[in-house]
């Protein structure tokens, strides 16, 4: 039997992107996602792991490339570092750019000399002909060294060897003073040439080829464009089959519901409430919802996995800069792209708080997952569905990634808005890491995306969803002065709604759809379900029937597409937004901006129209 018999705390710190969340999952296998870029560890975590009768409390502290520089990040791991309520420190180093890494490791050595330096990637060094000479290293840093594959679970017990040695020896001797940042560059680069040599590497030349390809100032656009465009065509191509059969399905199901409850002996309208309310409305978000999300997330993964997001945020520097915002704003956008709470969040990995908030308050103007189906359905149904299937898709894509390109436009010209008048400033510069791209792995990225993603985004719709539906059919079957409080409410935004545009029942479910955009759609065809004829649901050309039964043009099609596109954000994400700054007045500010300018642009096609018949 073993007894546990010292326990000792050891901080794991390093450049973001090197692999530390890795360590830290094969030491104390407790699960952590992995991400391609920076700002994926940005709380810290602790784990346990024991090793020859001793407790090691491993503590992961956020992945920064500094310790002087005042952003969140940074001040955890420093603080930590300096408590020095610690044993051991492990520094994750990268060993296909070692030089950048040992500016990390020297301030952290003029901190504490208990530090083990854990040299991993080393796989991914070979392939490019880099070669690390681990114990000229160990010499000229005055510490042990470790090179590791954490991937693929090489040097780990080496690593905790080392550990495990230094956490009970007395401190080494101090070999580095606190320097000055260019003392640290230097003597970074004076130890990487003593101990780093290259070989002609075809793999170095291959990825510097493809990122010449990814992001030229010529091709770097177009190409990011085409991949959003097929990402967006797969995904609709591939909803279209399992959405349809899924609206089947739950049709079906509705009158097996009914008699179960009409069985059980409940009142009649209640069980209404419950069949035709709560259990059509959950249908049809689960119908809507689940196929694009459950082809779009992981596409989206794999990309981000192989380590193309970063690219896309050096290809849109420099427009963000002209805007006055930050390059890594493009970044905090493809978050927004699954969820915009999570683009929010997303935006800590901005340091100057000027940049942050615009970050926040544009955030919004990216489609998030929950709007992408809304978008889909409408521009399926309106703008290609005369042309015949296979083309259809492509039209779809293609309309889309316009819409998104206009949610992109917004953004920039949002941001510059904001950065002339409330947010006034000049864009901080920043050096963007270019992670090399790496082979995808694919099952990861399915479980991530499916189990972290797709069914987090799909419970929540479901949980608002159930209620809101039954709210609805109260709305619509409870009377007063002989008109149900649906129509009441309905007829009260009619005018304004017409005005831009729009109309009553459509501003009624933004408004309703508040706790999550996924159920806007399914409100919009439940009130006009309850207020007019009972059709048939199972396709989007029946759907567009009830829609133009209802008084909808292209125009009214169009127009809630921009609506959906610019409004408020929903009530997940402003609490978000209240939480990251701290501040309802710049959650009010969000939550108006979008939506003075999603009826701004509704007024303008609407007078567009009229103007040019
Ligand atoms: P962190 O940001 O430092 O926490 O880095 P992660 O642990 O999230 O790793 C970033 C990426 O590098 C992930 O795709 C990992 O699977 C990959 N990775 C980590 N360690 C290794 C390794 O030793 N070899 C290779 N080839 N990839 C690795």
């Amino acid at each position: 039997m073993s007894h546990i018999q010292s326990e000792y705390t050891v901080a794991l710190a390093g450049n973001p992107n090197v692999g530390k969340s890795t360590v830290f999952n094969a030491l104390t296998g407790m699960h952590q996602h992995t991400g391609n870029w920076s700002g994926k560890t940005v709380s810290v975590a602790k784990g346990v792991y024991t090793y020859h009768q001793a407790r090691y409390v491993l503590t992961d502290l956020p992945g920064t490339y500094s310790l002087s520089s005042a952003s969140p990040e940074e001040e955890v791991a420093r603080d930590f570092l300096t408590d020095g309520a610690y044993e051991a420190v492990v520094v994750v180093a990268d060993a296909t750019c070692l030089e950048r890494n040992l500016n990390l490791t020297l301030q952290i050595l003029s901190v504490t000399s208990r530090v083990v330096l854990c040299v991993n990637l080393l796989d991914e060094a070979k392939k490019k002909n880099i070669f690390v000479d681990l114990d000229t290293l160990s010499k000229e840093l005055g510490i042990p060294v470790v090179g590791a594959s954490a991937r693929g679970g090489v040097g780990l017990n080496a690593l905790k060897d080392a550990v495990a040695l230094m956490c009970s020896s007395p401190e080494p001797a101090q070999k580095f003073p606190p320097m000055s940042s260019e003392e640290t560059v230097k003597t970074a680069e004076t130890i990487a040439k003593v101990c780093v040599s290259f070989a002609p590497s075809k793999r170095r030349t291959l990825d510097r080829k493809i990122d010449r390809f990814l992001t030229s100032k010529y091709t770097g656009i177009p190409v990011m464009l085409g991949l959003l465009g097929v990402v967006l065509w797969i995904t609709i191509v591939g909803a279209n089959y399992p959405s349809s059969y899924l609206m089947r399905l739950f049709q079906a199901l509705e009158p097996t519901l009914f008699q179960a409850l009409t069985a059980l002996g409940l009142p009649p309208s209640v069980v209404l409430a419950l069949s035709a309310g709560m259990f059509r409305t959950l249908g049809w978000v689960i119908a809507v919802m689940l196929p694009p999300m459950a082809i779009f997330f992981p596409l989206f993964t794999l990309l981000e996995d192989v380590g193309y997001l970063p690219r896309i945020a050096f290809n849109l520097d420099r427009v963000f800069c002209r805007a006055g915002a930050h390059g890594k704003q493009a970044l905090t956008m493809c978050m927004g792209f699954g969820c915009n709470a999570c683009g929010v969040t997303g935006c800590r990995i901005i340091d100057s708080p000027r940049e942050r908030l615009i970050a926040i308050l544009t955030n919004v103007f990216v489609p998030c997952n929950g709007r992408f189906p809304t978008l889909i359905a409408l521009i399926t149904m309106f703008f290609a569905g005369q042309i015949v299937s296979p083309m259809q898709t492509v039209v779809s894509a293609l309309l889309l990634t316009l819409t998104i390109l206009l949610g992109i436009g917004i953004t920039f010209l949002v941001s510059r808005l904001l950065s002339s008048t409330l947010l006034r400033g000049v864009s901080s510069s920043f050096v963007l890491e270019l992670p090399p791209y790496r082979r995808p792995q694919v099952g990861k990225v399915l479980v991530r995306s499916v189990f972290d993603r797709t069914l987090f985004v799909l419970g929540r719709a479901v949980v608002v969803s159930a209620p809101a539906g039954l709210l609805l059919w109260v709305l619509s079957n409870v009377n007063a002065n002989g008109v149900s409080l649906l129509s009441h409410l309905t007829g009260f935004f009619e005018p304004f709604g017409r005005a831009i545009g729009l109309d009553g029942v459509i501003l009624t479910g933004f408004l309703l759809g508040f706790p999550a955009n996924e159920i806007v759609l399914p409100i919009i065809m439940m009130c006009y379900l309850s207020t007019g004829s009972l059709a048939e649901y199972e396709s989007l050309s029946a759907l567009r029937t009830i829609l133009t039964q209802n008084g909808w043009t292209t125009l009214t099609a169009l127009n809630t597409i921009l609506f959906s596109l610019c409004h408020f954000p929903c009530a997940t994400t402003c609490q978000t937004i209240r939480k990251e700054t701290g501040s309802w007045r710049w959650t009010l500010v969000s939550f108006l901006l979008p939506t003075a300018v999603g009826i701004l642009l509704c007024i303008l096609t609407t007078t567009l129209a009229r103007l040019f018949g």
